[in-house]
């Protein structure tokens, strides 16, 4: 659209991971659309948290055509990369940035949507359970919208709150925060030798080419993913190196908890870490404040021991540190219907589902919940994404109205994209 309008049909609120997907959907399907996102860029977690990678999870194609479509303009990019294992979604959170923007102004969608960036809600006015204006807020201005819809994608569910929705509150423990960043100017090839024969777990270490010894030509862009962690039963091949870091101090013991790493397409030499942990207090901004300062310093220490430790690290520096804090999980909304561990399970099947995912429960927490499991097909209905309190308010993303331990499976990249499809087809027939 050429100009901002006074009327929409859906204003979508939060242009991140789910965010993206509801507005490209709603625009192909002609619906007058606004995507309001307060960074000055897209993608939230996927580019500002530097989450990588979108999970390999659905086993069915109900509602992934925006991710094929992502997956594509990312390879335009050169900001793609598939793995050994067949996971297409090894993405570059920078250029992420960019392709994002062109995904949303192509052809098919620029008539029928407006972007604001830098823009926030101030107010929500309703009238009785129905959002009938809302006073958006960018640096000088004040904006009124009016819409027939609302899609609240802020993951926080800030818009929900100010329109007065409940959350659920059946869980007392918390998914961990990460403050993820990444080192440049590694040798990809001389750490991935190091990896290969250091850890012979296949389903843990990981590349994009097994004959590493074989020389690899120097336009060949070399992956790998490899991880360790402390809270299962199982020995992880670089535990010991993490424990030799806590013996002479360069690390804490509290950094041998949760430690990933892998490379990042399209940027050879760039290695992005999936740790620090933190703890979540996203009730308590004083304790989150903390959490993030003791995650600046827990950042430094990863560093210098990969570079003491690690072959291929010992000319490496900082290159990017997330500039979105990495919540698992924030507010989970009060649905018309909350999604439950057991309908999980069980594969429940509903009548109007918006997924289709075997991306098992996935609780990152130090209490040992790390219950990662991958063998049930399950359904999503599109009652979880409509607000129970709010006629006209749905959610998409982490939001989700699920259960603590349901959540921790739904919350996904390729699944948050999945309910933002389903939303958009779902508000397409109401109007
Ligand atoms: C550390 C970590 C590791 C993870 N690892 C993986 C992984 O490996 N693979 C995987 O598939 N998933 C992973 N996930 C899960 C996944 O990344 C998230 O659950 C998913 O990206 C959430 O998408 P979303 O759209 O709900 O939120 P987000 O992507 O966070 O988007 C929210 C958007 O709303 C905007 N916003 C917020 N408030 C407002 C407001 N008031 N006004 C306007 N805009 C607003 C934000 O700026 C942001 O752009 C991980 C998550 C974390 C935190």
């Amino acid at each position: 659209m050429t100009k901002l309008l006074k009327k929409y049909d859906v204003v979508i609120i939060g242009g991140g991971t789910s965010g993206c997907a509801a507005a490209y959907n709603c625009a192909k399907l002609k619906l007058k659309t606004l995507l309001v996102e307060k960074n000055n860029y897209l993608g939230g977690l996927m580019t500002g948290g530097l989450v990588i990678p979108v999970m390999k999870s659905s086993v069915s194609e109900l509602n992934t055509d925006y991710y094929k479509k992502l997956i594509k303009i990312a390879k335009k990019y050169n900001a793609q990369i598939t793995y050994s294992d067949k996971n297409d979604g090894w993405l570059n959170p920078e250029i992420l940035k960019i392709a994002l923007v062109d995904l949303l102004t192509s052809t098919s969608t620029k008539k029928y949507l407006n972007i604001l960036f830098e823009t926030s809600v101030d107010e929500v006015i309703k009238n009785g359970r129905n959002i009938k204006k809302v006073i958006l807020n960018s640096k000088l201005l004040s904006i009124p919208v009016v819409s027939k819809y609302y899609i609240d994608c802020t993951g926080s569910g800030e818009f929900s709150k100010k329109a007065g929705c409940k959350f659920l509150t059946d869980n007392s423990v918390k998914q961990e925060n990460s403050l993820r960043f990444i080192v440049g100017n590694v040798d990809i090839k001389k750490f991935t030798k190091f990896i290969l024969e250091t850890d012979k777990d296949r389903d843990i270490t990981n590349t994009n080419r097994d004959d590493i010894n074989n020389d690899v030509s120097s336009d060949f862009e070399l992956h790998f993913t490899t991880a360790s962690t402390k809270n299962t039963d199982k020995v992880w091949a670089l535990d010991k190196y993490l424990k030799l870091g806590v013996k002479d101090g360069s690390l804490k013991e509290t950094d041998r908890a949760y430690f990933q790493l892998f490379s990042v397409a399209g940027a050879k030499g760039e290695v992005a870490f999936n740790c620090p942990r933190i703890k979540n207090f996203n009730n308590d901004i004083y304790k989150s404040s903390l959490s993030l300062i003791s995650g600046y310093k827990a950042i430094w220490r990863l560093y210098n021991f990969v570079k003491k430790y690690f072959p291929g690290f010992e000319n490496s520096y900082i290159v990017n540190i997330a500039t979105v804090t990495g919540s698992r999980e924030e507010r989970r909304i009060v649905s018309q219907y909350i999604y439950k561990k057991v309908d999980l399970i069980k594969s429940k099947k509903f009548k109007n589902p918006v997924l289709i995912s075997n991306y098992g429960i996935d609780v990152h927490s130090n209490k040992n919940m790390s219950t990662h499991k991958k063998d049930v097909t399950y359904e999503l209905p599109v009652e979880s994404l409509i607000s129970k309190d709010v006629q006209n308010l749905f959610v998409s993303g982490k939001l989700v109205g699920a259960e603590f331990e349901a959540h921790s499976a739904l919350r996904v990249q390729k699944s948050c994209m999945s309910m933002a499809e389903g939303i958009a087809k779902y508000i397409s027939k109401l109007i």
